[in-house]
């Protein structure tokens, strides 16, 4: 047996979980109220552990212990340089802890365990890195202004920040935003996804061991319109990161500006169009479709989920997509056999089932899929749709699950116009040999990321984020550093 087989052929055991406190200034505690809510394994349905319940209680409190390790103590005397070897030291331990995470996070979130381990983790690690490596790089300038005066600028940190994860890669999303904000010297308070809030506890436990001082982070699980909302609306949070829906995007940016006008960023969703030419490779071109629609169960904001597929070439492309999408391999997400695992909720299953529905209802073609997968959790069928059309629903919405939308089109004018007919603005692909097609498209499609020949290509050192709906702010690379400072301008008379 090769390894590869060997590997394959594996089930991982999943991990058992113990009850979760939240993480406030330090100490690990019960939330005021002493509430607790349930998380769950979504292939199952069953209860993996109660977690505390944070609330407006719990948040007002880590805010205090936030603001207090921002002004007092020994995080804002340290030097950069040892900001960073936190971070280093905390990308370390996770790598240490590899296996564990993994496991923990398919276990919470249903993904294939295989890509848990293969994907979120060293993305996750590799984002600690990098931003470790700009901890003693973030520096303003000397400015040759007119007078006597020697002018430069600090870039400084903003201060108390709070941060909102959603559910789809809850150890990549929380490292997107801890990274730059614990390299510029802020300090958190984050809130989990109430669907995936123990591999954030778990890796708060690792910062602690890797000796970020008491109250730099403090986790606070909870449900959105409670301990969200007491985030967003909070006088003494300095900024608000976001990732998730735009109508929770817009709900905390209103509460962010009534509140105290904090820093707001936003990474919300989209509709991307991914684009195929007759003059593609066209066997690379299904495999990127197809990874850049179903990975993760079809739950990445950045999911191709409007598929252009020029007519010449039409029928050739689905024939060898129904072949993939037909063989994929759903089920146990523990077993490293598996593709594709359950949608992360009951909610989430109800959700894409409704679009499946409503495409079927305007006349999409269901050419395979469409129904539940299994008779327990909250598994799907992959499932594609041809003949999308651009005003039904399933073309205009944001589905965030395994299911395909093949559009037709005709030339390169059209398929720009119709690719950024959408409020969306987040990704977008183009598949072609032609040197100025693949510019012009990268040109003028109007999206924070284009993948040329290539779909889901992310690195830390390079930028992330939406234009329209999909919102504002460039997460990874320089980029993100500017969400975590604020800018000085010192003026000295020289005379
Ligand atoms: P969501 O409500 O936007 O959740 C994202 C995060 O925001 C969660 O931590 C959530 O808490 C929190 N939240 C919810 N309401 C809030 C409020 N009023 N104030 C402050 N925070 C609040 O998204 P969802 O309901 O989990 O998923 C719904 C849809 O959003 C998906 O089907 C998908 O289309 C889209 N989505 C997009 C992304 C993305 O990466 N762009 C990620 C996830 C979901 P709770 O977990 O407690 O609700
Ligand atoms: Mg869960």
């Amino acid at each position: 047996m090769s390894t590869a087989t060997a590997e394959r052929s594996k089930t991982i055991k999943p991990p058992k979980v113990k009850d979760q406190p939240l993480l406030i200034g330090g100490k690990w505690l019960d939330s005021v109220s002493g509430k607790t809510f349930a998380t769950t394994n979504p292939a199952t349905g069953e209860t993996i552990c109660q977690v505390a319940e944070g609330d407006k209680a719990d948040v007002d409190l880590a805010v205090k212990a936030a603001r207090k390790a921002f002004e007092e103590g020994p995080w804002p005397k340290m030097n950069a340089s040892e900001r960073g070897r936190l971070l280093n030291k905390l990308a370390d331990l996770i790598e240490q802890h590899r296996e564990e995470l993994a496991a923990l996070e398919t276990l919470d979130n249903g993904k294939p365990y295989r890509d848990s381990y293969h994907a979120d983790l060293p993305l996750t690690i590799k984002c600690y890195r990098y931003y470790a490596g700009w901890a003693d790089k973030i520096h303003g300038k000397t400015i040759p202004v007119e007078g006597p005066f020697f002018c430069y600028t600090r870039h400084e940190p903003l201060g108390v920040v709070g941060q909102i994860i959603p559910w789809n890669f809850p150890l990549l999303m929380q490292a997107w935003k801890w990274g730059p904000a614990l390299a510029t010297g802020c300090t958190i308070v984050l809130k989990p996804a109430e669907q995936t809030p123990l591999t954030a506890l778990r890796v708060a436990q690792l910062a602690q061991e890797a000796g970020f001082p008491d109250g730099v982070i403090n986790v606070v699980p909870g449900f959105g319109p409670t301990a969200g909302a007491a985030i967003s609306g909070h006088p003494d949070i300095d900024k608000v990161a976001f990732t998730g829906e735009h109508t929770t995007g817009q709900i905390i940016m209103e509460a962010a500006a009534r509140s105290n006008l904090k820093r707001v960023s936003l990474e919300l969703g989209g509709k991307s169009p991914n684009v195929v030419f007759a003059d593609a490779d066209i066997d690379a071109a299904v495999e990127g479709a197809y990874f850049g629609l179903f990975f993760n169960q079809g739950q990445c904001c950045c999911a191709g989920s409007r598929l252009f597929v020029e007519e010449k070439v039409h029928d050739q492309f689905v024939e060898k997509m129904l072949k993939k999408a037909k063989s994929r391999r759903v089920g146990d997400p523990f077993d490293m056999a598996t593709e594709q695992g359950p949608q992360v909720s009951q909610e989430q299953f109800d959700r894409v089932m409704g679009f499946i529905d409503a495409g079927k209802k305007d006349g999409a073609k269901l050419l395979c899929g469409g129904k539940r997968s299994g008779d327990k959790g909250y598994f799907i069928e992959p499932t594609v749709f041809d003949d999308v059309q651009d005003d039904m629903k399933i073309a205009r919405e944001e589905i965030f699950g395994p299911v395909m939308n093949i559009l037709k089109f005709k030339d390169v004018n059209e398929v720009i116009q119709r690719g950024n007919r959408t409020n969306f603005g987040l990704a977008a692909a183009v598949w072609t040999k032609d040197v100025t097609k693949a510019h012009r498209l990268a040109k003028d499609l109007r999206a924070g990321t284009v993948w040329v020949n290539c779909y889901d290509v992310f690195d830390a050192a390079a930028p992330f984020g939406g234009f329209k709906m999909s919102g504002f702010g460039r997460e990874l690379g320089e980029y993100a550093l500017e969400l975590y400072t604020e800018v000085k301008t010192v003026y000295v008379n020289l005379q």
